[in-house]
């Protein structure tokens, strides 16, 4: 997606050759304008598929995955990384270790937000391991709904998350596939 590689070059920063800060515009301060355009080239690749509910991972998930579901017309369901004293019913967890942080989190969703037997896109901001995705795979699995498929907006190419959802049998559509990155140069896949 030529608008979302412009506004990498232009506004993110390759803190090292493994991290790529988007603050400026996708998760910190957000270019509305650039999560709609991202909404509607998900809901044009993943049309065809019957999808029921867009599920995310919060926060940063956040804005595709909005835009996307309204451009679709469907329901948004946000994974928490954090639970608290309100977050009371039936839960689902599991543990998920995080690449930016370095650190884990209990990734959680209320069962009674996942229908079993529903089909359901998952949309994120950045894919490099895929211990997010994975972790959201198991959820689903355990509420007994299926992920036809996976709206990245960016992914580290260089790591290994691609290929092990592919290797899952997960249609992933990744907007911007970075294939390497310095201080000053990032290299596009496409
Ligand atoms: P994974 O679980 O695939 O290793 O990493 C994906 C998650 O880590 C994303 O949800 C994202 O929030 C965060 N992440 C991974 N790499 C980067 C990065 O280079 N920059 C930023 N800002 N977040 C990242």
């Amino acid at each position: 997606m030529q608008m979302l590689k412009e506004a990498i070059v232009r506004n993110g920063k390759a803190i090292n050759q493994d991290v790529l800060l988007v603050d400026s515009f996708l998760n910190h301060q957000v270019d509305v304008a650039l999560m709609e355009k991202v909404g509607e080239e998900f809901a044009e690749y993943f049309r065809e598929k019957n999808f029921s509910c867009v599920v995310t991972i919060e926060s940063s998930g956040i804005a595709p995955a909005s835009f996307t579901a309204l451009e679709m017309g469907l329901p948004l369901v946000i994974m928490k990384k954090q639970t608290s004293r309100i977050m009371t019913g039936d839960l689902i967890q599991t543990t998920v270790r995080s690449f930016t942080k370095g650190t884990s989190y209990e990734l959680t969703v209320k069962k009674e937000f996942l229908t079993p037997g529903e089909k359901v896109l998952f949309i994120d901001d950045f894919l490099a391991s895929g211990e997010a995705a994975f972790g959201m795979l198991h959820l689903a699995k355990s509420a007994g709904v299926e992920v036809a498929g996976m709206g990245i907006v960016i992914e580290k190419a260089f790591q290994a998350g691609h290929q092990r959802l592919v290797d899952a049998g997960i249609d992933v559509y990744s907007l911007a596939r970075v294939k390497s990155m310095s201080e000053n140069h990032i290299e596009f896949l496409d």
